[in-house]
């Protein structure tokens, strides 16, 4: 029996590299689900290329063209987001691939919990938003949480056959980004242009955005707190501008494990769907006589403020890392539309996290008041 597969945000980055990865599985993986929220072109062809049972375009607005350009096939086709959170509890589905963006990923995230259905999970904002929540429904619903991102993709690699050995230190890997040596002089006047240029990934634009500033590496502080159970202070950002270590564990003993590889996220995304195996791939290999040198640098927080900020609402806990990563959605895309400076975009964020109520026991409803809450004082921050 293949498994079935549903993607979330399957004509984006990784939507489109994890279709990659079913074709070259075929034998193992059928598409059950695609979704996009505007793209009616690529997800119709999509579509023809998958024969999916169901489509979903997010935005209503996009309907009437989906459905006609896939009149002549029996695949049914469906509008809105929360035509995303019922999709996803189909019976066939074995897991769902959260890679859409941002907040957006929350409901449909919580909707396949409670379906059941295992998540290889790409959209981190869901674990940034609502960790503690996440965490308490996958252990009711006894489903596995398995990472894409990369990094978190390495040190689930990592602790593979470690289950009684506690993790003493996570050593993160972050490659700095398209800014990683700019003065704060420079970072004044840094443009969108040169921000979407990552020097070792090519992602969507938000995620881009978010490297630039170090808030995604902020956000994957979060992400792997919640993922592997440990405190902020074991987790170590190192700067590593190669990125050929994807990340690190170090144990007890002092022993650090590490994995490695090319900067390619279909393997990530393979093995979230294979876990526990490995599977033969094509992708290509890492050669470290090409590579020469590997570096290691500390984050500097005073150029990449959003770093700290991100470990700052760690810390203070309850709403305050779904409150950053409203403003931080709304000073993101403001800056990739020309309203807000590099370095503005830190400074909204801060604001904003004194501006919104705190609350420490945040219910689902919560996050929801907390995020649209959050976008409003940002947004007049501008
Ligand atoms: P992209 O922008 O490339 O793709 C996003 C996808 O989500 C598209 O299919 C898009 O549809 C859809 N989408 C966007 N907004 C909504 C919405 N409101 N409702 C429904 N669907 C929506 O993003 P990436 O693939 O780069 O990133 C996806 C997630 O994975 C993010 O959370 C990111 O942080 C994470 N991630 C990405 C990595 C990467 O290498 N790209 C690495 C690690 C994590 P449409 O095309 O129609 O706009
Ligand atoms: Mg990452």
């Amino acid at each position: 029996m293949k498994k079935q597969i549903a993607i979330l945000g399957s004509t984006g980055s990784i939507g489109t590299q994890a279709l990659q990865v079913i074709e070259e599985q075929h034998e193992l993986y059928e598409v059950y689900a695609l979704t996009a929220n505007n793209r009616v072109e690529l997800l119709a062809e999509q579509a023809r290329r998958f024969h999916p049972e169901v489509v979903v375009i997010a935005n209503p607005a996009k309907y009437q063209q989906l459905k006609e350009a896939l009149a002549d096939l029996p695949i049914k086709v469906y509008a809105g987001a929360d035509a995303l959170c019922q999709v996803v509890e189909a019976g066939p589905i074995d897991i769902v691939l959260t890679a859409m963006v941002g907040f957006a990923g929350l409901p449909p995230t919580i909707s396949a919990i409670r379906a059941g259905k295992a998540i290889a999970l790409a959209n981190k904002e869901t674990l940034v938003v609502a960790g503690e929540l996440i965490n308490a429904l996958a252990q009711e619903y006894r489903v596995p949480i398995l990472p894409v991102d990369s990094e978190h993709s390495a040190i689930f690699q990592c602790l593979a056959g470690e289950d009684q050995n506690p993790i003493e230190k996570i050593l993160l890997t972050a490659s700095g980004g398209p800014f990683r040596t700019c003065t704060l002089e420079q970072l004044a006047h840094v443009t969108k242009t040169q921000a979407l240029k990552h020097p070792n990934w090519d992602m969507g634009a938000k995620i881009t955005i978010d490297s630039a500033t170090l808030m995604n590496k902020g956000f994957e502080v979060i992400e792997a707190k919640w993922l592997f159970g440990v405190r902020p202070e074991q987790i170590e950002v190192v700067v590593h501008p190669q990125s050929v270590i994807h990340s690190a564990v170090q144990f007890q003993d002092g022993a650090i494990k590490a994995q490695l590889g090319v900067p390619d996220m279909r393997l990530p995304i393979q093995y979230a769907f294979s876990y526990p195996k490995r599977l033969k791939a094509s992708f290509d290999r890492c050669d470290l006589f090409s590579i020469g040198n590997l570096t290691f640098e500390k984050p500097d927080t005073n150029r990449f403020r959003c770093l700290a900020l991100a470990f700052e609402s760690l810390k203070r806990g309850g709403n305050m890392s779904c409150i950053v990563n409203a403003a931080n959605e709304i000073v993101n895309r403001a800056f990739l539309e020309d309203r807000v400076a590099f370095l503005r975009m830190a400074e909204i964020i801060e604001e904003t996290m004194t501006k919104v109520a705190f609350i420490q026991k945040p219910t689902y409803e919560d996050y929801l008041a907390t995020d649209a809450e959050a976008r409003r004082v940002a947004e007049s921050l501008i």
